[in-house]
């Protein structure tokens, strides 16, 4: 079975890479190592699976390639991710990466027998719909890099509507855990708490976020790959859901550092709450999150310590 994973370096596909490799699988994993942040951190993400022969990195830009490998399986993760710096110029960067790129890939797939074909969609795409967020809410993205995740699910449903590509998107909730990028706030929060810093929080701090541990989304992923079922969209929320304010405070109990806090105005993009309903990932797919919000946290706090071993 060879599968392809884009996306490989960062935070999500490298523990992605992790599993299938952990499972017996011949992994091409593609990554053109963006400089949304710093490549040493990426390097380090995928240095396990560089050891392994049925790894094989292809360090090249999607948008840059007409050919991609022959395959039976692709999880489609490289994008721009960040919903704050997508606005203004910038928003060319998100379209680029976010939306160009996955046509690439469709229409290169769409002329070949793969089993499926998983995209990383987000929560993003539902903007501040009503509680919980049903598949089949009503999508209004409040960001511009909501709206590029939400082309780009669209362009999976078009071509497995009209070209049988096997897509599945899955739209994760706020995914946390070791390797979470350095500019998504769990990170930024613990890394400010152990350093003694000011940790910044936009708005009051008492919107909420369904936070999904990493190990989970990996599980939906290949869960949705081995699944028999195309043309559809699962939430994948890790139903703990707590509040900016709350999560601060758990991080202050398992670092036993108290928290400096400066609350600014909230930021153009950013939702008021997230929560998701997991019912038909649930029953479709057997998935249920399995990490807890205090065990994860913690998990998260171990691996930045053991990164940063000066602390
Ligand atoms: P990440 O930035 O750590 O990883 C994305 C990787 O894609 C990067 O290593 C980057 O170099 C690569 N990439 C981007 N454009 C590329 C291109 N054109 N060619 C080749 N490689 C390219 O981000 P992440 O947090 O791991 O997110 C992975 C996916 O999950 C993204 O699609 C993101 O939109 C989605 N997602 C993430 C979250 C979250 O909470 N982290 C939530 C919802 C959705």
């Amino acid at each position: 079975m060879r599968i392809l994973v884009t996306g490989c370096a960062g935070f999500i596909g490298s523990h992605l890479v992790d599993k299938l490799l952990e499972r017996g699988y011949e992994v091409i994993g593609r990554d053109c190592f963006m400089d949304y942040y710093h490549r040493e951190i990426k390097e380090k993400n995928i240095e396990n699976a560089l050891k392994n022969n049925n790894f094989k990195l292809i360090e090249e830009d999607i948008m840059n390639m007409d050919n991609f490998p022959e395959v039976n399986h692709v999880f489609h993760l490289a994008a721009q991710a960040g919903v704050r710096a997508s606005w203004g110029k910038s928003f060319e960067i998100y379209t680029r990466n976010n939306i160009e790129a996955i046509q690439k890939l469709l229409e290169f797939y769409k002329d070949r027998k793969i089993k499926k074909f998983v995209y990383a969609s987000s929560s993003s795409v539902y903007g501040d719909a009503e509680l919980p967020m049903k598949e089949d809410s009503l999508l209004k993205p409040v960001s511009p890099y909501g709206v590029t995740k939400l082309a780009a699910e669209n362009l999976c449903y078009l071509y497995w509507k009209n070209y049988g590509v096997p897509t599945v998107s899955l739209r994760y909730f706020t995914v946390y855990g070791p390797r979470q990028r350095p500019d998504m706030a769990i990170h930024k929060f613990v890394k400010a708490i152990l350093n003694g810093d000011e940790i910044t929080v936009f708005g009051d701090g008492t919107q909420t976020r369904d936070f999904t541990f990493i190990d989970d989304v990996v599980e939906a992923n290949i869960l949705a790959a081995n699944s028999e079922i195309e043309g559809e969209v699962f939430n994948v929320g890790g139903g703990s859901r707590i509040s900016v304010n709350k999560l601060i405070e758990l991080l202050e109990k398992i670092t036993e550092k108290n928290a400096k806090i400066k609350y600014i105005e909230k930021q153009k993009g950013d939702v008021r709450d997230t929560l998701a309903d997991t019912s038909k990932i649930s029953n479709e797919l057997n998935w249920k999150p399995k990490v807890k919000i205090k065990e994860g946290l913690k998990r998260f706090v171990e691996w930045y310590k053991s990164l940063y071993k000066h602390i």
